[in-house]
């Protein structure tokens, strides 16, 4: 498995060492063509202003819209922001998924915090997941969650900062600042699930060719 972290601006290396502890093989994406071959991607935390416009620059906007269309990412912090599909400012959003988001929701007072977030999802063969050690840097919160995207987790007073749309994760915390590699592994799992509903679909066509 091929997994790609978009490597303009932010917290990228992290994601890479944490993917290669996994051992899966991680590739930093600078460039539209760096996608082809790869089976997934992960958008960084790091100023989602930034990483929107050298996007927009790159050409990297539609490449990336189209690599949605059939393979899986995970924004965290920042990436999440570029995933939504309104973040209240005016600033370059891939709006793949249908969450609003408020940046920097926070304040001043407490930019960067660290809490224990109950995490349903995590759960294997009906146990319940210890909590998720989870990182807070100026982070955004997921304002709204529609259409077919749910809600992963929220925090104590209801404030959602985890939410899955299909193949596409976003998350408002930082896990690959923490040795904690289950969202991860999560996130791999989605991979796979959007390789196999694509591989069915492709074979549902051919066949469907066939038969006309
Ligand atoms: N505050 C940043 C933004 O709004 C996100 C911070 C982060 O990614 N840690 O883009």
């Amino acid at each position: 498995m091929k997994i790609g972290v978009l490597a303009l601006q932010g917290a990228f290396i992290e994601h890479c060492q944490m993917l290669e502890r996994l051992g899966v093989q991680s590739y930093q994406v600078r460039l539209p063509q760096q996608l082809q071959g790869l089976d997934g991607l992960i958008i960084p935390g790091g100023e989602s202003t930034t990483i929107g416009k050298l996007a927009q620059d790159y050409n990297f906007i539609e490449p990336l819209r189209a690599f949605g269309a059939t393979k899986a990412i995970w924004g965290t912090c920042a990436g999440a922001i570029l995933l939504s599909k309104d973040a209240h400012r005016d600033q370059p959003l891939l709006r793949l998924m249908d969450i609003t988001i408020v940046r920097n929701a926070f304040g001043r007072q407490v930019d960067s915090f660290e809490i224990a977030l109950e995490m349903p999802c995590l759960s294997q063969n009906g146990s319940q997941a210890p909590p998720f050690h989870a990182v807070f840097i100026r982070a955004p919160i997921i304002e709204t969650v529609s259409a077919d995207a749910r809600v992963l987790a929220r925090l104590a007073d209801g404030r959602i900062v985890a939410a899955q749309q299909k193949h596409f994760l976003a998350t408002s915390f930082h896990p690959e600042l923490t040795q904690d590699d289950r969202l991860h592994r999560y996130f791999l799992r989605m991979v796979e699930d959007a390789q196999k509903t694509h591989e069915q679909r492709g074979a549902v066509l051919v066949i469907n060719k066939e038969n006309s």
